[in-house]
């Protein structure tokens, strides 16, 4: 059973899991939204002989910048079917055809053969913007040709389970999402340099048109039948700093969840959350890039936990982040008779495990 929320309650679920973002939260909302709301119009034959069209959506924004956690997000919170496609993958293949039924068996897949569900469902078409670039511009091109109906729109027959399935795409929300690295570049061009000089690329891809799209080398006729277009915008250094501890799920609170397991504690402080996303901005991946730093340190933690025997806490500083030092490692002290003494009544020991015993209280390394 789908949930059909309000926009304003859409927005406010997602603020939840997506940092920023603010007027693409809101567009996608409203689209969502609405197709829904035209999907139980439709169901319940309250159309009075208006049809209202379908309108799929576009999502550009630079890599790491959420559009996935979006969509995925999004889908979580209405419950419906949802499932993901790689643009790069049904390029890459020698048969496009099955590439794209793929998109659909896996929506059946998700609802374990129920056409009905399948047929209410999600699909985001990641790295759209890949059919295009380098090499892949005409079969890029043939591939949007093929796909037009499925996205507008058809009752197509899918192999599933050695059985041929027909299934009606009309109330599919097909998603696309792609970086659209040189589209900025296009539309400063169209627009005129005087007045796009003191834009930056997200509010300049908010004037995105048919005619930029297509000088991008996307076909009108595909890019048509996604109306509605939502822009996010690169995440800055505050941004990703956010993004690293308040969503729920945020990589932090993973961290913490997967040493609970093991009974250890993991602490980052202030200045080391600062580093990491200090870093990250560097790497111009966007959030991606926390996960890239994050996992420099904490593979070697990881490996090691499983080995430790009453390792209690650890401690992140800037300086782990930036690999000039180790974890400090923090022990449970043994009382003479070998017992554990429980945390909470005794001072920690700080001690690396890489070096030799005994350091100074604090330092471990
Ligand atoms: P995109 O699809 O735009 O390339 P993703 O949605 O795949 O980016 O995001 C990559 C990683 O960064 C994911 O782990 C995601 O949770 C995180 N992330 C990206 N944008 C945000 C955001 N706005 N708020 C919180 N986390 C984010």
């Amino acid at each position: 059973m789908i949930n059909l929320f309000t926009p304003a309650e859409i927005v406010a679920k997602l603020d939840e899991y997506v940092i920023g973002q603010d007027d693409a939260k809101r567009v996608l909302a409203v689209a969502v939204y609405n197709h829904y709301k035209r999907v139980k119009f439709a169901q319940a034959g309250e159309s009075d002989g208006v049809e209202v069209k379908k309108s799929n959506v576009m999502m550009l924004g630079p890599t790491g910048s959420g559009k996935t956690l979006q969509v995925t997000s999004l889908a979580k919170i209405l419950n419906t079917t949802f499932v993901v496609a790689d643009a790069t993958a049904i390029v890459a293949s020698d048969n496009v055809g099955e590439e794209i039924n793929k998109m659909l068996v896996k929506l059946l897949d998700k609802t374990n053969g129920d056409v009905r569900a399948a047929e209410m469902g999600i699909v985001f078409l990641d790295e759209i913007d890949k059919l295009v670039t380098g090499v892949n511009r005409m079969k890029g091109e043939s591939i949007q040709q093929i796909m037009l109906k499925i996205v507008e729109g058809t009752i197509a027959e899918v192999e599933y389970k050695g059985q041929t399935v027909k299934m009606d795409t009309n109330n599919i929300l097909f998603i696309c999402g792609g970086a659209f690295v040189d589209l900025p570049g296009i539309i400063r061009t169209r627009m005129g340099e005087r007045d796009t000089i003191l834009l930056s690329d997200f509010e300049i891809l908010k004037q995105v048109v048919a005619e930029d799209f297509a000088t991008f080398g996307m076909i009108p006729e595909f890019c048509g039948r996604f109306p509605v277009v939502v822009v996010l915008e690169a995440l800055n250094r505050a941004a990703l700093k956010e993004a690293l501890v308040k969503p729920k799920n945020s990589l932090i609170s993973q961290y913490k969840k997967m040493l609970d397991v093991e009974q250890v504690e993991i602490e980052f402080n202030e200045a080391s959350i600062d580093k990491i996303a200090e870093m990250a901005e560097k790497l111009q991946t966007g959030a991606r890039g926390l996960r890239t730093i994050c996992e420099r340190f904490m593979t070697r933690i990881m490996f090691d936990i499983p080995n430790e025997k009453n390792l209690k806490r650890i401690t992140i500083t800037p300086e782990v982040v930036e690999g000039t030092a180790k974890p400090i490692y923090f022990y449970s002290v043994s009382q003479s008779n070998g017992e554990l003494t429980p945390l909470t009544s005794l001072p920690l020991r700080p001690t690396s495990p890489y070096t030799d015993e005994g350091e100074e209280n604090g330092k471990g390394y």
